[in-house]
């Protein structure tokens, strides 16, 4: 069952209007990458939160969606994204650890052929499974497991984004990246700073890492 009518276009505050202007507000932030911006304008974030916050889902904020999680603020999404495109060969199959309310997943969707997506918790998994299934993302695959041992299943990927915080990176998610692979990961500590990394598997099996900025995500559990 919907847990209510599907309003994709929006009115009002999740109109196409107030979502241009979030669009606005990050190109102002730095956000370069026009196929994003564009995926941003036109994804449905208003249906992947609660009702009651439908009318704050185009500010760039963070927002609650139960079980003590939060759907990634949209410039964060913006910026992840716009990282795992970047380079000469765009990925076409990704893993997202950490499927929260959709919206990273739904963003990556119309970018890349198919999109993997784990969630470790069960309500939350259904829920989005759900609503993902009737906005017809059709490439997106959702897993109920603990991300931090990737998707054997289906590896290797040409990238992997991760939208919990480990304090360390797992040994799986590196293991599974096709070679020049990216796996883009905020590291650090709960409560404490947490930077956002890119890593690459080099032609030779080794790893580079860059780390980008400052950021606030929930802890990666096992
Ligand atoms: N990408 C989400 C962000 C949700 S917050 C969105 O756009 O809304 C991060 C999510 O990661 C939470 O739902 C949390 O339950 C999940 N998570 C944390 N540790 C995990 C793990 N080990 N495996 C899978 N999911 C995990």
């Amino acid at each position: 069952m919907l847990p209510r009518k599907l309003d994709v276009q929006g009115i009002g505050m999740t109109s196409q209007r107030t979502r241009n202007r979030l669009v606005e507000r990050l190109r102002e932030k730095g956000i370069r990458n026009e196929a994003v911006l564009q995926v941003i304008s036109k994804t449905p974030r208003h249906l992947l939160v609660d009702e009651a916050l439908a009318s704050r889902a185009y500010e760039d904020t963070a927002l609650p969606i139960g079980h003590g999680q939060t759907i990634s603020q949209p410039y964060i999404v913006a910026r992840m994204t716009e990282l795992l495109l970047a380079g000469e060969n765009p990925p076409r199959k990704v893993l997202e650890v950490g499927t929260g309310s959709g919206y990273q997943a739904a963003v990556l969707a119309p970018l890349v052929d198919k999109v993997f997506t784990v969630e470790r918790i069960e309500p939350l998994y259904r829920a989005t499974r759900e609503i993902l299934q009737a906005l017809d993302y059709r490439n997106i695959r959702t897993y109920l497991s603990d991300g931090s041992w990737g998707l054997a299943s289906e590896a290797p990927f040409d990238a992997i984004i991760a939208t919990a915080a480990p304090e360390e990176v797992p040994p799986a998610l590196l293991e599974q990246l096709a070679i020049g692979a990216k796996l883009i990961i905020p590291v650090g500590k709960q409560g404490g700073l947490q930077w956002l990394q890119v890593i690459t598997r080099m032609d030779d099996g080794t790893y580079t890492t860059v780390d980008h900025e400052a950021v606030q995500f929930v802890p990666m559990i096992k």
